[in-house]
């Protein structure tokens, strides 16, 4: 797929110009070759639109209260996964947990002045829900004010496979170099979690579970049972197409029905309003992910080719790789390869099965 356009190509190659500073930094901290070089599908993956607000200018993000010391920051909403990213924070005994970074240190310091008109505790903790670079570029920020990175060891993700430094060119060149300045690798964790844990961090308990491969190989779920407050990363996504790109479908089948066994109260997506009833949030996704998963399991299973199969999806929308048609569409793509791996193993009859069973609750 080629979601470049001329204009983000231009932005990418004057990013990439411009980025010198940034890029030597970033190499000489993390001694990898450097690359200059983007393939469409990583573009297509970073050029995602951006709130014309800029962030350097803003005193403090709009904050939403979930429990008792847990609070959402609140991205763009009615934009699906195209604005900025929600953040949140818990607010401990000694303490602040902080959830996801956003997208550049100048969101990451808007983020912490945020922060800072709830408490003056300590910065002590950043856990990451996944290492897509809208939720974890400006962990540096909070890395610099001292805390501790909790994340995932996996940092595979499509924008990333053209090496860190191609990530951090293309993403300058979206967002431009004032908000990436000072910018640095923060997401490798000084606490890996790769299976389910419970944390106490300031005397509070952490839940913090791992689903497995669904929205990218490297997934944390945040869960306070105190306040039965779920942190869900890109597992949800305000209008309920969660991308399965850089991860699986049925994964996230899976995690939607773990995440949908802890009954949250109060659930913040990766992006967009936080819902009003979680629970249905996620059997949205779930009924999202399930159609689309019998749409592609049918084409598969009669021979149609992928070009076809996509003909009879809305288009994408041209510049915009991850507004929701695009979602969709890219979703198809990896569903598609899903189901010819369940054909070619002989278990697609066994997941169109369970597939169906869960469908039933789902409206035609
Ligand atoms: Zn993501």
């Amino acid at each position: 797929m080629t979601h470049r356009s001329t204009s983000v190509r231009t932005r990418l190659a004057r990013g990439i110009a411009l980025l010198a500073l940034v890029a030597t930094s970033a190499r000489a901290q993390r001694d990898v070759q450097p690359s200059t070089t983007l393939d469409s599908n990583s573009a297509a993956a970073l050029a995602r639109r951006q709130p014309r607000q800029r962030p350097d200018t803003i005193r403090a993000y709009p904050l939403r209260k979930l429990g008792p010391g847990a609070y959402a920051v609140l991205g763009d909403t009615g934009q699906g996964s195209e604005g900025r990213s929600n953040a949140g924070f818990v607010v401990t005994r000694t303490g602040v947990v902080v959830i996801d970074a956003l997208a550049s240190p100048a969101q990451g310091k808007a983020l912490l002045r945020t922060i800072r008109t709830i408490t003056t505790l300590p910065i002590q903790w950043l856990i990451l829900t996944h290492h897509h670079p809208d939720h974890h570029f400006g962990a540096i920020v909070f890395k610099r004010a001292g805390a501790k990175v909790i994340a995932h060891p996996d940092r595979r993700t499509l924008a990333s496979e053209d090496g860190d430094d191609a990530m951090v060119s293309a993403w300058t060149g979206v967002l431009g170099l004032r908000e990436m300045q000072g910018f640095a690798f923060a997401d490798t964790p000084d606490v890996p979690i790769s299976r389910d844990t419970t944390l106490s961090l300031g005397g509070r308990t952490f839940r913090v579970e791992v689903p497995g491969t669904a929205h990218t190989p490297g997934d944390l779920v945040i869960w306070l049972p105190d306040a039965r407050v779920l942190f869900a990363g890109d597992l949800l996504i305000e209008d309920g197409v969660a991308m399965v790109v850089d991860g699986s479908s049925s994964g996230l089948l899976t995690a939607l029905d773990r995440i949908e066994a802890l009954k949250p109260l109060q659930a913040m997506p990766g992006h967009g309003s936080v819902p009003a009833n979680p629970l249905a949030l996620i059997h949205e996704t779930r009924c999202e992910t399930l159609g689309l998963r019998a749409k592609m399991r049918n084409d598969v299973r009669e021979g149609v080719a992928m070009s076809r199969a996509l003909a009879s999806l809305p288009p994408a929308d041209r510049d915009r790789p991850v507004s929701r048609n695009s979602r969709v569409r890219r979703n198809a793509v990896r569903i598609y390869a899903e189901m010819e791996q369940e054909l070619l193993h002989s278990t697609d009859s066994a997941s169109a099965r369970s597939d169906s069973v869960a469908m039933v609750s789902c409206a035609p």
